[in-house]
């Protein structure tokens, strides 16, 4: 047995006919667009819960990942431009005046100083993600996290350590390949889905994304037109954190 046996692991094609179809009802515009972001960060939540218990109960996999535990939140975030959208509406809305504007040039620093490097070099730089808190090590987006970020999970903290304390991001993080299945299907949804509509949608470093957005005036309304705006960051190829071992 394979843990996809009791799982119903989403697919580019199925993310992406339930995409097209809520934009077909809905309309697409800045609202549904986060709409949209939001319906599948929940699926999402969802279904990594179901793939947990799965996992440990075909494969014997314990996820070692806790709040507060951020080794490898050192790396370059890849996201889509609407999840960018997402979390930028999500600063600008959870977080009191005083430390959204601090978070905010947080951001822009760390775009700045991190521009043009690969995950590999922010990893072995220690470059942290600029969300990661001082102090505690918690995730400072919490709900509004990337997809990417949700299905990171080890089996192995001590390798994770290990990789962190000697800068070494070819140690392998043990974990399943059916937790990127979900991750795979939306990145590719998002494309599917809004290219069509004439919309410019590629992977995306999040610190750069968001500099964009603050940066653009007006810049929802200007994507949603068909304006190519995250050109400066966009990855060819998705960024991979460090090298993950992940089974089947
Ligand atoms: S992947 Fe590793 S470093 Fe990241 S939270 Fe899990 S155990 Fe900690
Ligand atoms: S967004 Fe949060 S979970 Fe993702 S790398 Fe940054 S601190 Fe870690």
């Amino acid at each position: 047995m394979t843990a996809h046996d009791n799982l119903i692991v989403p697919t580019p094609e199925g993310a992406t006919r339930m995409l097209a179809r809520y934009f077909d009802e809905e309309g697409l515009s800045g609202e549904t667009l986060l709409n949209a972001v939001d319906l599948i960060l929940q699926r999402t939540d969802v279904f990594l819960d179901d793939a947990l218990a799965v996992t440990k109960a075909t494969n014997g996999f314990e996820s070692a990942c806790a709040a507060g535990c951020g080794f490898c939140c050192h790396t370059l975030v890849s996201v889509s431009p609407p999840e960018a959208f997402f979390i930028a509406r999500h600063i600008e809305t959870a977080f009191e005046p005083e430390a959204r504007d601090a978070l905010k040039a947080r951001v822009i620093a760390y775009a700045e100083r991190t521009a043009g490097m690969d995950g590999a070099q922010r990893y072995i730089g220690r470059q942290a993600c600029p969300f990661l808190r001082e102090g505690d090590w918690f995730c400072g987006l919490h709900t509004a996290r990337p997809l990417v970020c949700r299905a990171m999970h080890s089996g192995s903290l001590s390798d994770c350590k290990r990789a962190y304390e000697t800068r070494d991001a070819t140690v392998p993080a043990p974990t399943m390949a059916v937790f990127f299945e979900n991750t795979k299907a939306y990145i590719s949804a998002y494309v599917s889905a809004l290219r069509p509509r004439g919309l410019k949608v590629y992977p995306v470093e999040l610190a750069g994304a968001l500099a964009t957005i603050w940066r653009e005036p007006d810049a929802m309304a200007r994507w949603l037109n068909g304006d190519d705006l995250f050109d400066d960051v966009r990855l060819e190829a998705r960024e991979v954190t460090r090298t993950v071992a992940s089974q089947k």
